[in-house]
């Protein structure tokens, strides 16, 4: 150990050594110049002082101010300067890959290094981290599954949680192991970093840690919402937020119709305006209504008018446009490309910012561009907090964004857009401030930003618990509901009850509360468990493809349009694709091929048009279908398109699987004299939602319906369903394995004897025996 002891001294004393010619070089001492103007720097030896002092330290500052790529800098200087520079070793957490990579380069540059010398990184697949790393940059995953195998972190001398404003799953779900970690190693130093003010919350949840807050400065921004962007653009109309006073009403109609008059003047941003004026009309203004209600794109060319608007009237300075996620960019970026004037290179640098972009695309963001050039980044809501661009000055935000919902393994994102909140609205409009004042253009009215949500709830309390279960599971972490019980905001203890019996019913787990083979399957699928459970039964029973579409389509949004003035014709249409078998999920199918079909005749926005689709939530599901498929060939469950297809075409086949992964969601259809009524075991008589196949018919000539959802209004709804018959839910309702064949049947018989089907409770017991003397023998 004395070996040992000198070959640390003589490794630090090397890296010492290093840092100070860095930093007497004249490219060091300009990167140094930099770093010092930076406000952290301010507060170095404040934070590094009471890092020193206390176990628990929370920080929070204005993006930008130097958080990220300084905090940890200054730990390892000054260990090194201490001549401890071997024997420290700094985790920082990123909650994204990108911004993990994105800030080890920079700190590297900043370091006068290369990545994977004294600064690394590593993330999912992926890593740049040498021997004598001593500060690495990892996403919060990357941690947790190492926390897995090395329970201690032994040898970490700090852990940086980075961005914990944001509440993702991950965050919360490493505080609660971290929390328990640190009495049992005392000298291990944790920060948690934030950007905005909620520092108590994390403060008392480690006992009252010390904060220390950088203070920033920024520059004002203007806020323009949708009412004064019409306005500047010309298209005058009266003010909004007024409209409720009936005559303030009416002269608004007026205008809105004279526009419309004026045919020559309508291009396509004129059409989007209207439609966003229409949109006002509509909105809601409470957070109730808010959340029930999102429309279902982005006015892409909403976005162009405001773009053309700047690039025309106003000052120099870079465009940061908010979307909601890759797909969107992309779209939009080909949309704008084929623009005179935003797609002309020699005056506009177009750029997207994405999760998985080259590094060489990444400079480009951070570049200058040209004198006389504008340049215009399309972003996910990664720019908000996580990456600082410069110069610019104004943003354009859609009040939309992506929810990521929990999937440790591939970090995959849910697919529903929703509103952000006004915590996020504000940071994006700060965006717009770092070097001069800026402009903010919001998308959406004034009225619906009142309506926001004050934060955004955490991914903990907002993502279905069940799948959260099943991956506390997988990660063994011991019992859920003591695990869960122990987060900085706890879910309810019934919600985590409920959950546990709902895995148990589906046969994800077993009655000891250990995951069973069919749930560590369904933890690897970044679908709820249902869905999980029939895409693996999809594939086992080879009519994948179907199940595909049906499970993709639950998981993004009704395909099926019902605008409010056209329901008649949008329910005819779309009770000619279900073609009277009585099953939302099949008319889904249908819709899905069909317009594939079409798309191969280049024919399908036409097809979309006649037939009430969203051609954007089809297009959704096409690569949400793809990643599936590359999911369970990862599990190995299928190999090729071919072979877990055989029974595709079987409409009682694809019935059957449906059955068995919406199950126990089913009720019983009771033939009256001239109407049918419609029960569950939980709820009693339930209606059907208006937009159901189902709803349209008089008679539905099967016993049981099985659903997706139901909404709770008045009366209970049910949303989607599928009719089926005895004998497939006989088969293929609930879970065999659990209590036994015994405890599936009784459980079984339950469900029959409660709704009066004696006869086939009898079949079942005959079933039963006959089995027992099977297996006897
Ligand atoms: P925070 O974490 O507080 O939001 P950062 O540490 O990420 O702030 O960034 C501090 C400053 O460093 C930014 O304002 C920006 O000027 C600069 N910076 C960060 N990353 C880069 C980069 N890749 N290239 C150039 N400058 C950068
Ligand atoms: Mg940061």
């Amino acid at each position: 150990s004395v070996v040992a002891e000198g070959i640390l001294r003589r490794k630090s004393l090397q890296l010492h050594n290093k840092q100070e010619d860095w930093q007497e070089s004249s490219e060091g001492q300009k990167m140094q110049e930099f770093r010092r103007s930076l406000p952290a720097y301010k507060e170095r030896d404040a934070l590094l002082d009471v890092i020193s002092q206390n176990q628990v330290v929370v920080v929070s500052g204005e993006t930008g101010c130097g958080k990220t790529t300084q905090l940890p800098q200054y730990i390892l200087e000054s260990e090194i300067d201490a001549a401890r520079g071997a024997a420290c070793n700094i985790i920082c957490t990123q909650p994204r890959r990108i911004s993990a990579m994105a800030v080890a380069e920079r700190v590297a540059a900043e370091r006068g290094e290369k990545l994977g010398e004294s600064v690394g990184y590593k993330v999912r697949l992926e890593g740049m981290k040498g021997r004598d790393t001593r500060l690495l940059f990892c996403t919060t995953g990357i941690l947790l599954r190492r926390l897995l195998v090395d329970r201690n972190l032994k040898g970490v001398t700090h852990v940086i949680v980075d961005e914990i404003h944001e509440r993702g799953m991950n965050e919360d779900f490493l505080l609660i192991v971290l929390k328990e970690l640190l009495p049992r190693r005392p000298e291990l130093r944790l920060i948690l970093m934030s950007a905005t003010l909620n520092a108590e919350l994390f403060s008392s949840y480690f006992g009252a840690a010390p904060m220390i807050h950088i203070p920033g400065f920024t520059y004002p921004v203007r806020s323009h919402f949708l009412e004064n962007i019409l306005e500047m653009t010309g298209h005058r109309l009266s003010p909004f937020n007024q409209i409720d006073n009936y005559g303030q009403e009416k002269m608004w109609k007026m205008q809105k119709q004279a526009l419309r008059k004026r045919k020559s003047q309508i291009t396509s941003a004129v059409e989007d305006a209207l439609e966003a004026a229409d949109f006002m009309e509509y909105s809601p203004r409470t957070q109730e209504s808010l959340s029930c209600w999102i429309p279902d794109s982005i006015g892409f060319n909403l976005i162009e008018l405001v773009l053309c608007h700047i690039c025309r009237k106003e000052r120099p300075g870079a465009i940061l446009v908010f979307m909601t996620g890759w797909d969107d960019i992309n779209s939009l970026k080909n949309q704008l490309q084929a623009h005179p004037l935003l797609g002309d290179p020699s005056k506009v640098l177009l750029l997207a910012c994405h999760g998985s972009m080259a590094s060489s695309e990444q400079r480009l963001i951070f570049d200058n561009p040209e004198d006389g050039i504008r340049k215009i980044v399309l972003a996910t809501n990664m720019a908000e907090t996580s990456i600082t661009i410069n110069d610019v000055v104004f943003v354009v935000d859609c009040g939309k964004a992506k929810e990521t919902s929990y999937d440790a393994l591939n970090n995959t994102p849910c697919l529903l857009p929703s509103w952000i909140s006004k915590a996020s609205a504000r940071q994006r409009r700060g965006r717009a401030g770092r070097v001069q004042p800026g402009e903010c253009y919001h998308l959406y009215p004034r009225c619906v930003y009142e309506a926001f949500a004050d934060y955004q709830l955490p991914e903990l309390l907002r993502t279905p618990l069940q799948s959260l279960c099943l991956q506390i599971k997988s990660l063994k972490l011991g019992s859920i509901s003591e695990f869960l019980s122990s987060a900085l905001q706890p879910p309810e203890p019934l919600s985590v009850q409920n959950a546990m019996e709902y895995l148990k019913i589906i046969g994800a787990l077993d009655e000891d509360e250990n995951l069973t083979v069919l749930g560590q399957n369904l933890s690897m699928l970044p679908v709820e468990p249902k869905l999980g459970k029939m895409l693996i039964l999809g594939a086992i029973f080879n009519c994948l493809n179907p199940i595909m579409t049906v499970v993709a389509g639950l998981s993004v949004r009704d395909p099926f349009l019902m605008p409010f003035d056209k329901k008649d014709l949008a329910g005819s249409a779309k009770a000619q694709l279900s073609a009277r078998d009585y099953s939302d999920h099949l008319a889904l199918v249908r819709a899905y091929e069909g317009w594939k079909d079409a798309e191969r005749h280049q024919s399908g926005c036409e097809y979309c048009w006649r037939n009430f689709l969203s051609a954007q939530t089809l297009k959704a599901m096409d690569s949400l279908r793809k990643q599936f498929f590359f999911l369970l060939k990862d599990t190995g469950l299928v190999d090729s398109m071919e072979s877990c297809n055989a029974w595709s075409h079987d409409e009682h086949f694809i019935r059957a699987i449906i059955c068995a992964g919406l199950f126990p969601g089913i009720c019983s259809v009771v033939k009256k004299e001239k109407s049918m009524q419609l029960k569950t075991m939980e709820d009693g008589p339930v209606l059907l939602y208006s937009n159901s196949v189902n709803a349209q018919e008089p008679k539905i000539p099967y016993p049981w319906l099985v659903f997706n959802e139901k909404v709770k209004v008045n009366s209970v709804f049910l949303r989607d369903s599928t009719a089926v018959s005895d004998s497939v839910v006989l088969l293929f309702g609930g879970n065999v394995s659990r209590g036994g064949l015994d405890g599936h049947l009784k459980m079984l018989q339950g469900y029959l004897e409660f709704f009066m089907k004696p006869a086939l409770a009898v079949t079942y017991l005959s079933l039963k025996r006959e089995l027992e003397e099977l297996i006897q023998n």
